[in-house]
C-alpha cells in the first residue's frame, strides 16, 4: 500500500481527509480534472497548480495509442514526461474502448476491440492494463472492469460483477509495483443492491489501498445515483479512500460527500466551458446570452480566480466558441470554482460547518427553495437537517 488516509473532520458519514500520495498530500473531498492525453485542455501546469489542483485524472487509452506507454516508461514515467509534480490517477482504458468503440466485445480474457490505428483485432486483458499502468507510473492506477450500462438490466449485469471480482485477482497478481502505486478496485452491479454488495464485501475482502463506485453517471435516475452510492459508502472501509468515478455536476459532488464519498472526477466543467457555461454558486451562467454583451462585472463577483479578477463578461461574451481563448478562460474559472467547492467541502468538515455550508450551497442554487427531491432524501439518510432551504409544499 502506497498511500495513508487520514481523516480529520467528520460529519455522520462526510468525511474530510488527508490523502498522502507518493507525489502529493492531497485534502479531500477532491476534484481531479480530466487530462486525456495527460494535459487539461488549454491550461498549464502552473496554472493547475495556481488554482490548487492536487490530482490529475489521465487516460490509459489515449495515453497507451499516443505517445505509447513503452515511450512514457522510458522518458521516466507519465510524472516526469508531462512535468506535473503532483499526485495521477489512471485508469484501465476499459471503459474508453467500450465507450468509443462499436467493435469492442467483452470475454472472460478481456476487452477486445479493433485497432483505431490499423484496424486490426486487439485486446486488452486485466494484466495488460496494469503492465500499461505500471509503466505509465501514475500514484493511484485503476483495475479493469467489465463496464455495463446502469440502465441495462437481467442477467448481463450479473456477469459483469461477477466478472469484475475474477479480473480483480488477475489485476493484483499482474500488479508489480504495489509499494509505488495504489490499485482501486471498482464496485460493480448495476441498481441491484443484492449485486452491489456482493460486490463491494469481495473487494474489500482483498484489502485494496481503495476503492471506486463504477457504472453510475450513465443516465441512470437520482434517485437510483445516491442510493448506490450511500449503499457502498456504508458498506466500505472508514480508513480507505472512496472514489465516485464519472461524476459530477456541484450538487451530485456535495451530496455524494455528505454521503461519505472522498474523490471525483469529471469531463463537466471543462467541457461545458467550451460551450460557453460557467459555474457560479447560482448554478450556470451562459456567457454567450445576449444579456451578457454589456456586462461589464467578472463571471462570478465571490471568486478571486485570475480570470475572474480580469475579465468581465462582455468580454468573455465575445470570445466563447468563437476563440481557443473563450474555452481556455472559462475552463480556468470552472476548475477553479471545483476546486473551492472542494476545498469549501473540506474545511466545513475540519470546522465543524458542514451542514451549514450545505444549507448556503442549496440555497444558491435553489433560491426559491425548490430542492430537488432526490437531494431531500440524500440529505436525510446523510443526516444533515436542509428543512430550511426547501420551501413549504403548498397544496
Ligand atoms: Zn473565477
Amino acid at each position: 500500500m502506497a498511500l495513508k488516509f487520514e481523516v480529520l473532520g467528520k460529519f455522520n458519514r462526510a468525511r474530510a481527509a488527508r490523502l498522502t500520495l507518493p507525489h502529493f498530500i492531497c485534502q479531500t473531498p477532491l476534484f481531479m480534472p480530466v487530462g486525456t492525453q495527460g494535459t487539461i485542455k488549454g491550461l498549464t501546469n502552473n496554472q493547475l497548480e495556481e488554482i490548487g489542483c492536487q490530482i490529475i485524472l489521465g487516460n490509459t487509452y489515449h495515453l497507451a495509442l499516443r505517445p505509447g506507454a513503452e515511450l512514457i516508461d522510458d522518458l521516466g514515467g507519465l510524472h516526469k514526461f508531462m512535468n506535473w509534480k503532483r499526485a495521477l490517477l489512471t485508469d484501465s482504458g476499459g471503459f474508453q474502448m467500450v465507450s468509443l468503440l462499436h467493435l469492442a466485445d467483452i470475454t472472460e480474457q478481456g476487452v477486445t476491440f479493433q485497432s483505431p490505428v490499423d484496424g486490426k483485432p486487439m485486446l486488452l486483458t486485466p494484466e495488460e492494463s496494469i503492465q500499461i499502468q505500471n509503466k505509465i507510473g501514475a500514484d493511484i492506477i485503476m483495475a479493469l472492469d467489465d463496464v455495463v450500462k446502469t440502465t441495462i438490466t437481467g442477467p448481463r449485469i450479473e456477469e459483469a460483477m461477477y466478472r469484475t471480482l475474477r479480473w480483480i485477482d488477475r489485476c493484483i497478481a499482474a500488479h508489480k509495483r504495489p509499494d509505488a502505486q495504489n490499485l482501486f478496485g471498482i464496485v460493480q452491479g448495476g441498481l441491484d443492491p443484492v449485486l452491489r454488495d456482493i460486490c463491494v464485501r469481495g473487494l474489500v475482502d482483498r484489502n485494496l489501498p481503495g476503492y471506486a463506485i463504477g457504472g453510475l453517471a450513465g443516465g441512470e435516475d437520482k434517485d437510483s445515483f445516491w442510493r448506490v452510492v450511500a449503499q457502498c459508502t456504508a458498506a466500505l472501509p472508514e480508513d480507505k479512500p472512496r472514489y465516485v468515478m464519472g461524476v459530477g455536476y456541484p450538487l451530485d459532488i456535495v451530496v455524494c460527500s455528505a454521503l461519505g464519498a472522498d474523490m471525483y472526477d469529471c469531463v463537466y466543467p471543462t467541457r461545458t466551458a467550451r460551450f460557453g457555461t460557467a459555474l457560479v454558486p447560482e448554478g450556470v451562467l451562459r456567457l454567450k446570452n445576449q444579456a451578457m454583451a454589456n456586462d461589464e462585472r467578472p463571471i462570478d463577483s465571490t471568486c478571486t480566480c485570475m480570470v475572474c479578477r480580469n475579465y468581465t463578461r462582455a468580454y468573455l461574451h465575445c470570445l466563447v466558441t468563437k476563440d481557443a481563448m473563450g474555452s481556455q478562460l472559462v475552463s480556468y474559472h470552472n476548475l477553479s470554482y471545483m476546486m473551492r467547492l472542494s476545498k469549501d467541502l473540506h474545511t466545513s468538515l475540519v470546522e465543524g460547518q458542514f451542514p451549514e455550508f450545505v444549507r448556503g450551497f442549496l440555497r444558491a442554487q435553489f433560491p426559491k427553495g425548490n430542492v430537488p427531491e432526490w437531494v431531500c432524501n440524500a440529505m436525510e439518510v446523510a443526516g444533515v437537517d436542509i428543512s430550511t432551504c426547501c420551501a413549504p409544499i403548498t397544496s
